[in-house]
């Protein structure tokens, strides 16, 4: 699937069948949905909304939840995985916001990078889905995506991420992050890819296809 056309009718149709798509973590602000980023490395985001439903209602802001302390902040998120690390870089982070950014989630890449557990991966979503930039995380599903359809074929992240950049149209630039997380969690799935209710099924080139 290298024609321009081709990438075209690929979101097209993702749009026609998920108009409005959005991350599947619950956030009231950006500070939150940056926390729940954090929180969700090699967990589910289903465990996340689990542990967050707790604790957002408490430590709503960088305030609180540094208030919380780790050992605090750990009674709320030890059913996540590697939750003592994320305690220690969710403490930490809150304490920077409130040194360096007066209390708010900095919208440049460079600043959020900076934040302990944040990687390229979340700030993108953090750039994405609170502040509407174009940007596009890739996980692995999207990873695996980029490679089985021919959309952005790539032997790292990096490579999958810079070349999605390039190929996708404009238009669909600021969604394309969740249309291909969602189709990828939910259709073109590692094991099983289910081809035969896939929408974009005639463009994609994967060999394997199980039509
Ligand atoms: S046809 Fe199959 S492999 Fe290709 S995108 Fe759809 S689900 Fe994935």
């Amino acid at each position: 699937m290298v024609k321009k056309a081709a990438i075209e009718a690929f979101y097209s149709r993702l749009a026609e069948s998920n108009p409005a798509p959005t991350t599947e973590l619950h956030y009231s602000s950006p500070f939150q949905l940056l926390i729940a980023v954090i929180l969700s490395a090699q967990a589910t985001d289903v465990g996340v909304n689990k542990a967050t439903a707790r604790l957002f209602p408490l430590a709503p802001t960088p305030e609180t939840m540094a208030a919380l302390g780790e050992e605090g902040l750990t009674e709320y998120i030890k059913t996540i995985g590697l939750y003592r690390t994320k305690a220690k870089n969710v403490i930490a982070t809150c304490r920077i916001l409130l040194a360096e950014h007066g209390g708010q989630v900095p919208t440049e890449r460079a600043a959020l990078e900076a934040l302990p557990g944040v990687g390229r991966k979340t700030a993108n979503v953090v750039l994405n889905t609170a502040f509407g930039q174009p940007t596009i995380a890739v996980d692995t599903h999207i990873f695996r995506l980029g490679n089985r359809t021919g959309l952005a074929p790539g032997k790292t992240v990096l490579e999958v991420e810079q070349k999605l950049l390039r190929v996708t149209p404009e238009q669909y630039k600021k969604d394309a992050h969740h249309w291909l997380i969602l189709h990828g969690r939910y259709i073109c799935k590692a094991r099983k890819p289910e081809c035969g209710r896939c929408v974009v099924a005639d463009l994609c080139t994967f060999k394997g296809k199980a039509l």
